[in-house]
């Protein structure tokens, strides 16, 4: 296999607390353990899968807090973007699944689709990347296997195809009958334990005798739903589905299994002209995530790049499309978090963390010598959270408007701008309101222009026209801004206030921003 179809680049879609921590650890020690020991778990405690980890990211400078981390599984390379949760919450989130090329959603089984795994998902199916579903904490009282998948076709029109059904309600949680072959695996010491249960693979016939009626009635679940189907699952139509708990490795081997058969290997990447990017082309990729030093002591700008096209050799000289210059990748980084490591060769589908890269902004694209390509811009989220920003110093404005400038180039955060307030007071937007954080931060500590930030009360953000925009003026409830590319936006309070509006004046534009991008 060439190295671009051995490569799987995936992100866990989750809401916070379903364990997509642990289901990391979990499909990289599995995966670890498997291709390096050639060993199967079963009998390790908990205690020596932890220190396999600790040893892991001592050695290997791995660590589950990076932007991605890469790990092989017998004849795959898998990459797995982080796709940051809870508080960091915010475009770069959404950012990240331009950069994969398929995605886990992990649910918790007593809870199913939860409101951040639905915004995840949205961008998912927007995208077109197909989504595989893992339904997480088995070992626990939960909803019910059908009702799980109904939840997905009634809400998301996602049907489930299943990988694997568990025999014995969750809390009751006997073990994984495999849809495909009906092989049975049984675990025991699966209950809520921080401890990896033991397996037992037994053909069915074998499995009647050991185990009761949840048999039966799995197998009658079974036949109510539709098989594993690649091209529908590839189309987004359909979701290969799994049960187990990541915190016991149950389903762990079975989700690798699935991630390496069934994600699709990167494909050839379309450009702003139409053009598709064949994978054996020279070198090429785009930045989809940029990071400041938050540091003041290392104020190094990290981008983020998806290697499309090509190999990619550490300090080559690469064109960067958006201003023609050439941009060397002497410091490269394959790993990122805390420990860092230096790349040295990269292949598409794989993440290089650029230092020293002020020059590069988000949705920027990158390419070697040869035919010259440029990627489609980074789509816009919609915000959520606005705030105005001013600056505490009036002298500092000329710094303040070149940090704003900087920030809205990175995509930290949305800059808008009202007739109201003029210039001088622009609008801050975003995801989550963390990025006004490390707005408010750089702008201190990187530009020497400290800001003021005050919380406005909108909530979303409709792209209008300018005369629509005229008929929506001094209306309560809302304001009329405009983002540096011209579009004109009007931030509404809340999701009632925009139903009154429109129902009002039935006519009046408001999409979406996401929708439009
Ligand atoms: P994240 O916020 O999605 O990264 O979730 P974590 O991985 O931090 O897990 C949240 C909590 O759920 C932790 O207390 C985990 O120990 C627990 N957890 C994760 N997976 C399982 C599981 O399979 N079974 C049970 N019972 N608990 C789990």
């Amino acid at each position: 296999m060439g190295q671009s179809s051995r490569r799987r680049s995936i992100a866990v879609i989750s809401h916070p607390d379903a364990g997509k921590s642990t289901l990391t650890e979990a499909l990289a020690l599995h995966a670890h353990v498997i291709s390096e020991a050639g060993a199967v778990h079963g009998k390790h405690g908990r205690a020596r899968v932890v220190s396999d980890w600790l040893e892991m990211e001592q050695k290997r400078g791995i660590s589950i807090t990076s932007a991605a981390l890469q790990f092989a599984f017998e004849d795959v390379v898998i990459n797995l973007l982080d796709t940051p949760g809870h508080a960091d919450f915010s475009e770069d989130t959404f950012r990240v699944l331009t950069a994969v090329d398929a995605a886990v959603m992990l649910l918790d089984a007593g809870k199913g689709l939860e409101p951040q795994t639905l915004k995840l998902f949205e961008v998912c199916r927007r995208r077109g990347v197909p989504v595989i579903t893992f339904i997480n904490k088995w070992d626990r009282p939960g909803l019910d296997a059908l009702a799980l998948c109904d939840e997905l076709e009634q809400r998301i029109n996602l049907r489930a195809t299943p990988v694997t059904w568990p025999i014995g309600e969750a809390g009751h949680f006997q073990g994984l009958l495999d849809a495909r072959t009906k092989d049975v695996t049984l675990y025991s010491r699966a209950s809520g334990g921080a401890t990896l249960a033991d397996e037992q693979h037994l053909s069915l016939d074998a499995a009647r005798t050991v185990v009761g009626p949840d048999l039966d009635e799995a197998l009658d679940s079974l036949g109510l739903l539709e098989p594993l189907d690649l091209d529908s699952f590839r189309a987004g139509t359909t979701t290969p589905l799994l049960f187990g708990a990541a915190l016991s490795n149950i389903g762990v081997q079975q989700l690798l299994d699935v991630i390496s058969e069934l994600a699709p290997p990167p494909s050839a990447r379309v450009d702003n002209d139409g053009t598709e990017r064949a994978i054996a082309a020279p070198f090429s990729g785009f930045v989809f995530k940029m990071q400041a030093g938050m540091d003041p002591h290392h104020r190094d700008h990290v981008a983020y790049v998806r290697v499309c096209s090509g190999e990619f050799q550490r300090g080559m000289i690469v064109t960067h499309a958006t201003s023609g210059r050439p941009f060397a990748t002497k410091y490269a980084l394959s790993v990122f978090g805390q420990a860092r490591e230096t790349i040295e060769t990269a292949y598409p589908g794989d993440i290089v963390g650029l230092v020293n890269a002020t020059n590069l902004a988000v949705g920027d694209t990158l390419y070697a010598p040869g035919p010259a390509v440029t990627f489609p811009p980074m789509p816009v989220f919609d915000p959520e959270h606005f705030v105005t920003a001013r600056v505490t110093d009036l002298g500092r404005s000329k710094q303040f408007r070149r940090g704003i400038a900087q920030l809205e180039k990175e995509g930290v955060v949305q800059v808008l701008t009202s007739e109201a307030r003029g210039d001088s007071v622009p609008i801050l937007a975003a995801v989550g309101p963390l990025q006004f954080e490390v707005a408010a931060f750089r702008m201190e500590h990187e530009f020497n222009a400290p800001i003021h930030m005050e919380p406005l009360s909108f909530t979303l953000a409709r792209r209008t026209t300018d005369a629509d925009a005229q008929l929506l003026a001094g209306r309560h409830g809302i304001e009329l801004t405009r983002r540096s590319d011209g579009t004109m936006l009007a931030l509404v309070r809340d999701v009632w206030r925009l139903k009154t509006l429109q129902r009002e004046a039935p006519g009046l534009v408001f999409e979406r921003l996401s929708a439009v991008s």
